[in-house]
């Protein structure tokens, strides 16, 4: 599907009559391109760097309900987002799955074990299912053994659902182009096109690999760029909306901060919830939110304060584990799109979604990567005023392609496994497998990850770049040290003969992966002194 020279074969194509253009290849981008082609109508979407490049490949890896916004009264929030998690995990078996966790309760602490108790009843109850229990506290040191013990009442387990976010993005913009889509990474919109009623009837693009430029013309342009939407906003006169909010997080080898489930801990500070999870044989950590002061088109990354906030949390809930900054595998940071209401702490703004239209340019901002298929229903609904005749939205659409469980059935690759690959690469399962090479149904070191995965995605899943590869594709850059500098000779082997870089070109990558990772994925000793939230 994206095999050698699909961009430029992508690009001829700009000139046909397209009814909708999706800026921003993140969740919100993606949701809104497989439903639009689902519909019937001809989408384009545009991503200015990679596909799920900003905060859909940052976040928690959580598709949840969120716990936090009940306590801040943000019932509706919450309510949509079970919801929404469970049409999810229905339809993703492998990318998102139910995963278990765990919140101690302390004598005398806030919340309470009651307040918990209350919390999770009215969570499972949006679900209409019970599924939270208690343990006392000897029974809750088995299911958690390095908590702290003092005051220990005991803890409940809950469930919500993890997935792998950049491979969530990936799998549903690529459904939506074999359904008859058009998606193209490293091309940014630089302008919107006016028509003679003053109204956006096109964008004016630029290709970031060649340079080349065009204008492109559709009947709808949907801005999806969460924390960069108010700078299309503002060639249409619209006022600044978006406050972006930065969370960081700390990777650790899994032997280092072993959590057989995920844990919700209180940080002592601030009473926020913060999250530590078993994902893809790591162990994640975090996150921060505070206002990103810097300028919006470098790459987030974590500070030392934000080091030290999820250190404090760490050391706080896992005193006997004496967690240091430098046990951290790496870090990452992303930015999210929320509208803001002027409250001083970002951490207390709504996480709900919002449609603009401005000069008919749909923008729509907020919100969460759980709730992407309302947003996707909500954006294009507010298109029907400009495509009158647009076909009617589904009640209840299907965001991933059923897959067949069998699909590998005659395959040397252990049951876990199998349902994993269905669920990042669905249809492209078969395909992926044949193409492994010797050695290649070999994990890739202790992560989940097939070297055949690495061939598959240099060849066929749109890579452009050395970080697309082992940052988004296939995580290694996050989950192996260094970002997996170790076996750079191996990867060159695979991504040599695949994408065809001559030595120069894999020399230059690499520089860049490596400059990349050092200032925005490594993680920064702890010891500044002072603690953000
Ligand atoms: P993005 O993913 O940021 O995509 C926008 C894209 O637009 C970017 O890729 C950008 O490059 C592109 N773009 C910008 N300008 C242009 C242009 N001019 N031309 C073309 N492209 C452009 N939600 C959950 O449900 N569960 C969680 O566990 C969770 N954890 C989170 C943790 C953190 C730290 C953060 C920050 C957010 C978290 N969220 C979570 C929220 C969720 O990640 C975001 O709401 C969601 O990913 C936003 O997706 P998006 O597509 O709107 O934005």
């Amino acid at each position: 599907m994206w095999h050698t020279n699909w961009r430029e074969r992508g690009w001829t194509r700009l000139n046909e009559p397209w009814d909708v253009i999706v800026i921003g290849g993140g969740i919100t981008g993606a949701g809104i391109l497989r439903l639009a082609t689902q519909i019937g109508l001809r989408a384009l979407l545009v991503e200015k760097r990679d596909f799920a490049w900003g905060t859909s490949s940052r976040s928690t890896k959580l598709v949840h309900g969120g716990l936090r916004y009940l306590a801040q009264g943000q019932f509706g929030v919450t309510r949509e987002s079970v919801k929404e998690r469970e049409q999810l995990v229905k339809q993703g078996p492998g990318l998102i799955d139910p995963l278990s966790f765990l919140v101690a309760a302390y004598e005398g602490a806030s919340p309470s074990r009651r307040a918990f108790a209350v919390g999770l009843a009215l969570y499972d109850g949006f679900a209409h299912r019970w599924d939270h229990r208690y343990y006392r506290g000897d029974d809750f040191l088995l299911l958690a053994p390095h908590v702290r013990k003092d005051r220990l009442l005991g803890g409940f387990r809950y469930l919500d659902a993890v997935t792998d976010d950049a491979r969530l993005v990936l799998r549903v913009i690529r459904e939506a182009v074999r359904a008859g889509a058009t998606a193209l990474n490293y091309t940014a919109v630089q302008g919107l096109l006016l028509g003679a009623d003053d109204r956006v009837c096109g964008v004016f693009l630029r290709d970031e690999v060649s340079g080349q430029t065009v204008e492109v013309r559709a009947k709808g342009v949907i801005n999806a760029t969460g924390a960069w939407a108010d700078q299309l906003r503002q060639q249409v006169g619209g006022e600044a909306r978006v406050r972006p909010s930065r969370g960081s997080h700390l990777i650790f080898p899994a032997w280092r901060l072993p959590v057989a489930q995920a844990i919700t801990l209180v940080h002592p500070q601030d009473r926020r919830p913060v999250f530590v999870l078993p994902w893809e044989g790591t162990t994640v950590a975090g996150t921060t939110d505070l206002d990103h002061q810097q300028p919006l088109n470098e790459e987030p990354q974590i500070s030392r304060q934000e080091v030290d906030y999820i250190l404090m949390a760490l050391q706080a809930q896992f005193p006997a584990l004496r967690l240091r900054a430098e046990d951290a595998l790496c870090s990452f940071a992303g930015l999210r799109p929320i509208i803001g209401s002027g409250k001083g702490d970002p951490s207390k703004e709504s996480r709900a979604h919002a449609v603009l239209e401005e000069k008919g340019l749909v923008s729509i901002a907020g919100g969460k990567l759980t709730t992407f298929r309302r947003m996707a229903l909500d954006a294009l609904q507010a298109m029907r005023q400009l495509l009158p005749g647009m076909p009617a939205l589904p009640g209840n659409p299907l965001m991933l392609e059923p897959v067949p469980s069998d699909l590998l059935q005659s395959v040397a690759v252990p049951a876990e496994q199998q349902r994993r690959l269905l669920g990042r690469y669905a249809a492209d399962c078969p395909a992926l497998l044949e193409t492994a090479q010797g050695g290649e149904l070999q994990t890739i070191k202790d992560t989940p990850a097939l070297w055949a995965e690495l061939r598959w995605a240099a060849r066929e899943e749109g890579v452009v770049r050395l970080e697309d590869l082992l940052l988004r594709r296939v995580r290694i850059g996050l989950l192996l040290p260094q970002g997996a500098a170790h076996i750079m000779e191996r990867i060159r082997n695979v991504v040599q003969s695949e994408l065809g870089w001559d030595d120069a070109r894999w020399r230059s990558e690499v520089a860049a992966y490596q400059a990349l990772w050092a200032k925005a994925y490594s993680a920064p000793c702890a010891g500044s002194g002072v603690v953000a939230p």
